[in-house]
């Protein structure tokens, strides 16, 4: 239950995050640049928290719209 405040709260933040810069990121997760493993593009939007049974971290790809989905919070490299 505390996992699930918890993930709840950082939805929120990520969503906050979201709104406060509207274009595009790019990202690093694993110390390797996100890039989409379906078009090969680079910048992506935050979506905030996905799932319901797991919750994690969302970036929809800004050209194809294809969700990449990380456990962990993917670091914005700008
Ligand atoms: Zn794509």
């Amino acid at each position: 239950m505390g996992n699930t405040i918890k993930a709840l709260r950082r939805g929120i933040k990520a969503g906050v995050e979201s709104m406060a810069h509207p274009t595009h990121s790019r990202f690093e997760a694993g110390g390797k640049r996100v890039v989409c493993s379906h078009c090969g593009n680079t910048t992506f939007d935050w979506v905030g928290v996905l799932g319901i049974s797991h919750a994690g971290y969302g970036i929809q790809c800004s050209n194809c719209t294809h969700l990449e989905y990380f456990g962990n919070r993917p670091r914005e490299v700008g």
